[in-house]
């Protein structure tokens, strides 16, 4: 679908899963359960798979944490969810890995910051030691450098011999290369140790706009490692997924980044879906992947002084989401549909032309039908109490007829555009 040009990486396998090498852009999340309450990660590693993460990570911070890794990933396995686990391991990483094998066999991926593998002469001796376990298991790692937790020495180092330029840099320059060499060093120790190049994807995160896009423009020259990409904690509500949809669409259109995930502080009583959806969202909009029908529509103005159009049109989008676990499945293409709920039959009648379908809902003061557009042709004009499930119907049949078993979607091969609003 996406006919952006995208940097070339080498291309890591996580489990089942190819991350970069052309590849495309892996959606991936992280639990917030404490990994020590099996049933309570199995159960949300399960909601966010569903949702469409096709990684997930799991901190690992504890004996009792990684005692449960090989659990939760046979439970998972038993309810038919193969999605890789990622261990996120932080000081203790070595240890954990060391002592408990079927948790080191569990997972998928190591995520391991370079900043927080130890001190002193103890930090080569660990990293090591991580490093050959991902050997022994044939594992992938991500070398996952954090702006707050930034190899203190190797800083120091920087900054000593910034201090020795006849030009100094500016520190924030001395920051962000600080981030990248701690990654590409670290990266590079790791293939000294013998990891192969084609097991280590790498992220540098910052939670400033501006320095993520700097940063990651300046590692994608100087490698071709498979970069994984994300603000850290960019916050929560509209401000969280504001700053991560424009960090990462700004690099995603420059073709930088293979896998992604958005850093969402829930509120309360959010579910922890909403980061996958909106990784997906941020994907589909810019025409890189298709994972959902989407729904466009209307804003809303005078003429809509009810709340019957926005009612439907989150009606119709919660269904379409629900629907997909099965559709993904069952009608291929069908994530490409595009639905179209519009507020009056003024400007309504031609944005549902342009969707495969769309429906005209009556605004203040108008007749109380709602024109039906299937492919550009009114077909049905609804009218009544029960206009939300009808249409429902109509979306149903629309995808059985077109993208099931010999439907016309797939007979033609015909590519639909995906129009957004
Ligand atoms: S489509 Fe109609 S209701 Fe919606 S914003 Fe436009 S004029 Fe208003």
């Amino acid at each position: 679908m996406s006919k952006l040009s995208r940097r070339l990486s080498r291309q890591v396998m996580v489990g089942h899963v190819p991350v970069g090498g052309g590849a495309p852009v892996v959606v991936q999340s992280m639990t917030n359960t404490d990994t020590a309450d099996a049933a309570a990660t199995v159960q949300q590693v399960y909601e966010l798979w569903q949702a469409g993460s096709e990684l997930v990570r799991i901190t690992v911070n504890s004996p009792e944490a990684a005692a449960q890794v090989a659990t939760i990933r046979a439970r998972l396995d038993a309810m038919g969810c193969p999605v890789p686990l990622v261990g996120d391991f932080h000081f203790n990483g070595h240890k954990l890995l060391s002592q408990y094998p079927d948790c080191a066999a569990a997972l998928a991926k190591y995520r391991i910051n370079p900043g927080n593998v130890g001190r002193g002469s103890k930090r080569d001796e660990q990293f090591a030691t991580m490093i050959e376990t991902a050997i022994r298991y044939g594992k992938p790692v991500r070398i996952g450098v954090n702006w707050g937790s930034l190899d203190q020495a190797m800083l120091a180092r920087l900054m000593d011999e910034n201090s020795r330029r006849a030009e100094p840099w500016p520190a924030d320059a001395m920051m962000r290369e600080a981030l990248i060499q701690s990654a590409l060093e670290s990266a590079a120790k790791a293939e000294e140790l013998g990891l192969p190049g084609d097991r280590i994807c790498i992220s540098c995160k910052v939670s400033d706009v501006q320095d993520l896009i700097r940063v990651y423009r300046e590692l994608a020259s100087r490698c071709d490692y498979p970069l994984h990409l994300g603000l850290t904690e960019a916050g929560m509500g509209s401000k969280g997924i504001v700053a991560s949809t424009a960090a990462l669409s700004v690099l995603l259109q420059e073709g930088i980044g293979d896998t992604i995930r958005v850093s969402l502080t829930p509120e309360p009583g959010e579910p922890r879906t909403k980061e996958v959806v909106v990784a997906q969202e941020i994907l589909q909009t810019m025409g890189i992947r298709s994972f959902t029908p989407l729904v466009t529509a209307c804003p809303g103005c005078g003429r809509t002084t009810s709340t019957f159009f926005q009612e439907l049109a989150q009606k119709i989008q919660r269904y379409l989401r629900e629907q997909m676990p099965v559709w993904r499945e069952r009608y291929p293409g069908v994530e490409t549909m595009n639905v179209a709920v519009m507020g009056c039959v003024v400007n309504g009648p031609g944005e549902s032309k342009l969707a495969n379908i769309g429906i005209s809902l009556p605004g203040t003061g108008e007749v109380p039908v709602a024109p039906v557009y299937v492919d550009g042709e009114k077909t049905v004009t609804l009218k009544g109490e029960a206009i939300a499930e009808e249409f429902q119907q109509i979306v149903q049949r629309y995808v059985e007829e077109n993208y099931g078993e010999g439907g016309v979607r797939r007979r033609d091969g015909r590519v639909i555009p995906l129009h957004i609003v």
